[in-house]
């Protein structure tokens, strides 16, 4: 079994089928990558996969444990399956440090004080923020802010990330500097999935790339592969539509 085994996954919105029986396997420190148009449901798989929205049909396992089965703590669950959005959520009242360390105290993974500032040293190194450690979400750019809400994730100690469209929101020059980060937890082996519109990121570090169109896989496969020998018309437009 993979270590995150989507299965058949089917969900509705008021009767309106947004996934279709989507089907996708993810080994420990994979990177996959999922693609396509607005309202092809990466989003809501996204959600489906941490236990954000119930599923209607199929299964999904992450690491052996079934994400909608009602003896799975969600809260543990999701502590193991970190969530990234396009809006970063910061806590605007609190600090850097306060917002890293506000879950990880309160989930009792680290005790107050010296030890949760620690922990927010830690993860702020591995975004290049240390310095920022007592600023405010104000005082930060769009791409540092993304940054730490990465570090947020991270300070979970999570197995698995989810990323969606995380530099969407960004001005394009600050887009650079949260792809590296991404680039470098991929390279220390985190195992991620993750939503862009970044074609040249997905080109560059996914393992494999997933297509999604009308609620479905529509084709998957390595990026060099996929990009250069699109099978359907679908993904050659959209290929097309990204340049
Ligand atoms: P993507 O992320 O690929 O743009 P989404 O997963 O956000 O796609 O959306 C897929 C479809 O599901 C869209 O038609 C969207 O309008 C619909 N949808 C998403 N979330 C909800 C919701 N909470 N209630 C009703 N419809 C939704
Ligand atoms: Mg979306």
């Amino acid at each position: 079994m993979s270590f995150v085994d989507i299965k058949n996954v089917r969900k509705s919105f008021a009767n309106v089928e947004v996934l279709k029986g989507v089907t996708i396997n993810v080994e420990k420190g994979e990177i996959v990558t999922i693609i396509g148009r607005s309202g092809s449901g990466k989003s809501t798989l996204l959600r489906c996969i941490n236990g954000l929205e119930s599923i209607d049909d199929g299964e999904i396992r992450i690491n052996g444990e079934v994400v909608h089965d009602k003896a799975t703590d969600l809260r543990r669950l999701r502590e193991k399956v970190g969530i990234v959005f396009q809006q970063f959520n910061l806590f605007p009242h609190m600090t850097v440090e306060q917002n890293i360390t506000l879950a990880p105290t309160l989930t009792k993974r680290v005790a107050k004080g010296e030890a949760a500032r620690k922990l927010a040293h830690e993860v702020l190194s591995r975004v290049g923020l240390e310095q920022k450690i007592d600023a405010y979400p104000e005082q930060l750019s769009g791409g540092q802010q993304q940054r730490v809400a990465i570090a947020r994730c991270l300070a979970m100690g999570p197995e698995l990330m989810l990323f969606d469209e995380v530099t969407s929101a960004l001005d394009p020059e600050l887009v650079g500097e949260v792809l590296k980060v991404m680039e470098d937890l991929a390279r220390q082996g985190m195992t991620m999935i993750l939503v862009t519109h970044e074609m040249n990121f997905a080109r560059n570090v996914a393992s494999k790339i997933v297509f999604m169109h009308a609620g479905k896989v529509h084709e998957q496969g390595a990026p060099a592969a996929l990009f250069a020998n699109p099978a359907t018309p679908e993904l050659r437009n959209f290929i097309s539509s990204t340049h």
